[in-house]
């Protein structure tokens, strides 16, 4: 039997935010007061990202815009995100994780799983193991974490799930029963909001009532998803902890402007600054894909796509642009566009379409993307731009907060 433990930081984005202001001399611990992490926009617009406990006690939920937490809390202070923070906090909290096993993996930006079996001998019984680790982390890095502690992945990741703060919750699979059947089939991972309510329709409410069913009629039933959560609600998961995560199956960059892009000109100058972005990343990952996909939305939020397959890999950015504008120019039909993104995917790290007949011009254009994608490296993102991002301003929709909308107003000449 395995031992694995799932590590996940308490309320992370406001944490982080707390530990970071008071290490820089501040003296208002923002977890001791309603706060909410959030982008604070025109209007009271801004989305709440994260909040104190005083502020869950008040009302205030993840997801739901400022102006609203506000009438709920009069009195909520705002912490602006820094996500430079809490890549920080990130790596700090996995280097320490590190010296307790070799096999972790960062499952998002704050959890990890680790996989502890054998470690006995070093660290002591499991739950001492867990404890230890906990008290560690908010001994050094300032920050509380919950950690679930189970023979499988999804065990371990349920355990971390309950009473939160600074807790360690155990689900070994002789707890299963007594601990996970309880709870209503909405706890269990991976349960999305419709599979619960088909569920429900017939009577299966907790995850017991999903476990004792028989597989086979929860497979034809309600498919491959639904045998899924079956196993899970048994305690089952094969799946290894596996430090490097998997190469990613698509790279996606979308724009939601505050002020609308009045026309095609400008949309085609966004693509092109979103291309050079996805060329880079394509570059820094080594890999190409061969799917490039454009959805937009108008401002009251109708959605467009389109998406083409391509025979050859794509990795550079005027290749993307190429694509992309015209995706886009077939389903345009004039009018504002709150909201543009290109997706590109069916990744690999293989060549393909090689040997065809622009085999050379391809070579010279690669050579050309990797020189562009070094100096970017070397000396920042924008270093090296095309002119036609750089008249238009169209970089400057990268940078945050006032300086991106400095640089949005600029572009469309307000
Ligand atoms: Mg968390």
């Amino acid at each position: 039997m395995k031992t694995i433990f799932h590590v996940d930081v308490n309320n992370a984005f406001l944490s982080w935010s707390a530990v970071n202001h008071l290490t820089e001399g501040g003296d208002v611990d923002y977890r001791a007061i309603p706060a909410v992490v959030a982008r604070e926009g025109e209007n009271g617009g801004g989305i709440v990202l994260a909040k104190s406990m005083a502020a869950k006690k008040a009302g205030v939920v993840t997801g739901e815009v400022l102006w609203q937490a506000r009438r709920k809390c009069p009195d909520l202070y705002i912490v602006p995100p820094d996500y430079r923070a809490y890549v920080r906090a990130s790596r700090a909290m996995r280097a320490l994780l590190d010296e307790y096993s070799p096999l972790v993996e960062p499952f998002s930006i704050d959890e990890c799983f680790l996989d502890m079996t054998g470690t006995e001998s070093l660290f002591g019984p499991a739950e001492d193991a867990a404890a230890a680790i906990k008290d560690r982390i908010y001994r050094e890095l300032g920050f509380t974490v919950n950690v679930g502690v189970g023979a499988v992945k999804v065990a371990a990741k349920m355990a971390s799930d309950w009473e939160k703060p600074n807790r360690v919750h155990t689900l070994w699979p002789s707890e299963i029963r007594e601990k996970l059947w309880p709870m209503p089939l909405s706890f269990l991972f991976m349960a999305g909001k419709s599979v619960v309510a088909s569920f429900e329709r017939v009577g299966v409410r907790t995850v017991g009532d999903l476990a004792r069913l028989s597989p086979r009629l929860v497979a034809e039933e309600y498919g491959k998803g639904a045998l899924r959560l079956w196993r899970y609600a048994n305690g089952e998961d094969d799946s290894p902890v596996c430090p490097v995560s998997p190469p990613p199956k698509s790279v996606s960059k979308g724009i939601t402007f505050s002020h609308p892009l009045p026309s095609l000109a400008a949309c085609e100058d966004v693509l092109l600054s979103v291309a050079e972005e996805l060329g880079y990343e394509l570059s820094e990952k080594k890999m190409n894909g061969t799917v490039v996909t454009v959805s937009w939305k108008t401002p009251s939020y109708r959605r467009f796509s389109r998406r083409r397959c391509f025979t050859e890999g794509i990795f550079y950015y005027a290749d993307i642009f190429a694509k992309a504008a015209a995706l886009f120019r077939e389903s345009y039909r004039g009018g504002a566009v709150k909201y543009l993104c290109v997706t590109v995917s069916d990744l690999s790290f293989e060549r393909r379409g090689e040997g065809n007949l622009f085999a050379a011009d391809d070579e010279k254009e690669e050579r050309l993307a990797n020189t562009i994608y070094d100096l970017k490296r070397r000396y920042g993102k924008s270093a090296l731009t095309t002119a036609r991002s750089l008249g238009s301003g169209g970089v400057r929709l990268f940078e945050r907060g006032a300086e991106r909308e400095e640089g949005e107003k600029r572009f469309l000449g307000l």
